[in-house]
């Protein structure tokens, strides 16, 4: 019999309130064996099997690595016909994409969460797993790369990122658009992702940080990065890739010392892309060194940037994960 395996690491779905706040359950993530709806399902067994049972917050790269590295195995089993992940939605949108670009089996994995306790008015999270569930037995599912279902929907895990603090329908892919959509027990996908990207590693670096520049940087958290261990930053920056004047000297110091520092922006929508030649502009730190990412979004960049890094420390080996779309014109002008 197909089997599809639930593998559980905490967050909300599997957490008690307790006084007047929410913690993780003592008993871990047994609420997700308890959810009835799964019943329901017959044409698959499943399986439940514990990662951790932490907040998302805690969650650390090498937890993420980790995971990838133990649902590949569990999708070896040839009875396995998918894994669903039970997560935090904190951090959902990062663990995802780290097995999207890292999972080297092509079958269907989705992520989901929930926004309210299993013991609180309309929780989400029953109705999600079993959505979810669903989405991994969808026939069109294979090949999709890893989903992330939550409130009837489906995202891709590149593109997905939460958008709202506490209301259900906190989960979004701004500028893409969901991959589809549960609806009546029915999976119903619109459209593929094409942005989708694999990166085979060994291992990934973990020490990477994520810098938000703002008005009046001067460059100091930045100079200091390298100095506190890390081996790569991710700069999010402010509309195309730019930042403060005084940031580009540090972006060049920074670089200098080998450290690769791929600009990102505040702007979760379109491409940062090296336009102005002002000093701070996205042109000008390109030139001091920096790489532009095709992803505005800080955080992804912060993942892919840990996996490439895995692979080569070289910042123009680096620049070419990163790129892709600008090499071509840029630099026949360079
Ligand atoms: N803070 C929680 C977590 O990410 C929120 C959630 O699960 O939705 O673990």
């Amino acid at each position: 019999m197909k089997k599809v395996v639930i593998v559980t690491t905490g967050g909300t779905i599997a957490m008690v309130k307790k006084g007047e706040s929410v913690v993780p359950y003592e008993k871990g993530n047994i609420l997700i064996s308890e959810i009835p709806e799964l019943s329901k399902i017959k044409d698959a067994k499943i399986d439940i099997v514990e990662f951790s049972n932490i907040p998302s917050p805690h969650m650390t790269p090498k937890d993420m690595w980790n995971l990838s590295r133990m649902i590949d195995k569990i999708l070896d089993d040839s009875e396995v016909v998918g894994v669903v992940v039970t997560h935090g939605t904190d951090t959902l949108e990062e663990t995802s994409y780290l097995l999207d670009l890292t999972l080297r089996n092509e079958k269907p994995v989705v992520c989901t969460a929930a926004m309210r306790n299993i013991g609180e008015l309309g929780t989400d999270g029953p109705r999600n797993v079993y959505s979810s569930v669903l989405t991994v037995l969808s026939p069109q599912s294979y090949g999709m790369g890893v989903m992330v279902c939550l409130n009837d929907e489906i995202h891709a895990a590149r593109e997905v990122t939460k958008t709202y603090t506490s209301n259900v329908a906190t989960f979004d892919s701004p500028g893409y658009g969901p991959l589809g959509i549960v609806d009546e027990d029915t999976v119903i996908f619109f459209r593929k992702s094409l942005t989708r990207e694999k990166i085979f590693v060994e291992k990934i670096e973990e020490k990477i940080a994520l810098i938000k520049t703002f008005t009046g940087d001067q460059g100091e958290f930045l100079r200091l990065v390298p100095q506190l261990g890390y081996k790569g930053i991710v700069l999010e920056g402010f509309g195309r890739g730019n930042v403060p004047p005084l940031v580009a000297d540090a972006v060049e110091e920074v670089v200098k010392m080998n450290i690769p520092v791929v600009v990102t922006s505040r702007c979760f929508k379109g491409r940062v892309y090296p336009v102005y030649g002002y000093k701070g502009g996205g042109a000008d730190l390109r030139k001091r060194g920096a790489i532009m990412s095709e992803h505005p979004i800080g955080q992804k960049a912060k993942i892919k940037l840990m996996v490439v890094m895995g692979k080569t420390q070289n910042i123009d080996e680096i620049r070419k994960y990163f790129e892709m779309n600008i090499q071509r014109r840029t630099l026949e002008n360079e």
